[in-house]
């Protein structure tokens, strides 16, 4: 039996001085030297199926046999899940500010050439771990900035102190309507093979604010300037973010199959003691620049057609537009087409659009994955 404890994490004050705090889980692993795990869910506040994912997680890790430590943080945007309009969870985006959730987090990668020559003399591990204290510090910094820093600038630098103590960073989302995909750092592609995710999106050594992002930037960085210095030091830390479907469901029978397929990871990062099979199924990749977003041509009522994680042949009908306003003309109703074979990873949730709106996001140039 593992051992467990439960903390809270304070990330936040309302109006009113209620605190908004956080649930943080943590298993204590038996090997000091074994990698530690971090884990949140439902920063976007209505993506809830990876709280389902960590609570069967933390099921199983109770009968596991523990390596290294693992710290679980489900519900870890308090505002964005409670921010409720109608039946729906918007919390996509912080309603004071506009901006996503998920691109408040901060690259904290130092000037490497000046910290680079400030830390050569020093071993390796010394090193990667002079390295992760300065990340470690620059959150503290941020967060104790004498100009404040915004509620969701608070949030995600509290989060990002968290991660940037683990060696394994996943983040859980969903899509709107969606198939399960992995957004998988280029240099740890073998991993993509073991999760329980049929679509993989290759990420190249860039920042864009996401937490996965924040978490394995700054080491590529390092080991890219590391390389170019004919130091061989891959990535010491690997980061994903998992979308475990649609949002507004909790499924705890499929959240098993995710919760599987994080075990086969774990294990073969030596996390667990023991080993776990990956599942076998066809996995697809693609780059991330390849990745495209599809644009709805005109405004009207949406029939989506394709089935997200479907190949989908060139020419073959992704939606239907409805224009009851156009009733008796050509364009009363209308197929959307692409012109080359994709796979269709996600829609957009609501059947009534914009011109303009991004309607559906597909893989296109993919390769399967062996
Ligand atoms: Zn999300």
């Amino acid at each position: 039996m593992s051992r467990w404890q439960k903390f809270t994490v304070k990330v936040g004050e309302l109006a009113t001085g209620h605190e908004l705090t956080l649930p943080v889980f943590r298993f204590e692993g038996r090997d000091p030297a074994a990698p530690s795990v971090y884990i949140q869910a439902n920063v976007h506040g209505a993506e809830v199926q990876g709280n389902a994912v960590i609570f069967q997680l933390m099921k199983r890790l109770e009968q596991l046999d523990l390596l290294g430590r693992i710290t679980l943080v489900p519900l870890a945007n308090p505002l964005g899940i409670n921010q409720k309009s109608g039946e729906f969870t918007l919390g996509r985006f912080d309603p004071i500010t506009g901006v996503n959730w998920n691109r408040e987090y901060q690259d904290l990668t130092p000037e490497l050439p000046q910290w680079f020559d400030a830390h050569r003399h020093l071993e390796p591990a010394a090193m990667l771990q002079a390295y992760r204290q300065h990340l470690l510090a620059q959150c503290e910094r941020q967060l104790a900035s004498p100009w404040g820093v915004t509620t969701g600038r608070r949030l995600a630098l509290s989060l990002q102190a968290m991660a940037h103590r683990a060696d394994i960073v996943l983040d859980l989302h969903t899509g709107p309507k969606s198939c399960k995909h992995l957004y998988c750092p280029g240099y740890a592609k073998d991993a993509a093979r073991l999760f329980a995710i049929p679509c993989v999106l290759l990420m190249p050594n860039e920042f864009g604010g996401a937490m996965d992002e924040a978490a394995f930037y700054p080491w590529w960085q390092l080991a890219q300037y590391a390389s170019n210095q004919g130091m061989d030091m891959p990535p010491a830390v690997e980061a994903f973010t998992l979308e475990l479907g649609s949002q507004e469901r909790i499924d705890l029978q499929d959240a098993q199959q995710d919760c599987d397929g994080i075990l086969a990871y774990l294990t073969s990062r030596c996390v667990v003691n023991g080993s776990m099979a990956a599942k076998t199924m066809t996995r697809y990749a693609c780059e991330l620049r390849d990745y495209r977003k599809y644009h709805s041509p005109v405004g009207g009522l949406v029939e989506y057609l394709a089935t997200p994680g479907h190949p989908l042949p060139a020419g073959e009908p992704l939606a239907r537009i409805l224009r009851p306003d156009r009733f008796g003309h050509q364009d009363e109703q209308r197929l959307l087409c692409l012109d080359e074979d994709v796979i269709p990873v996600l829609h957009f949730a609501s059947a009534s659009v914009y011109q303009g709106t991004e309607l559906y996001k597909v893989m296109t140039r993919v390769t399967q994955l062996t």
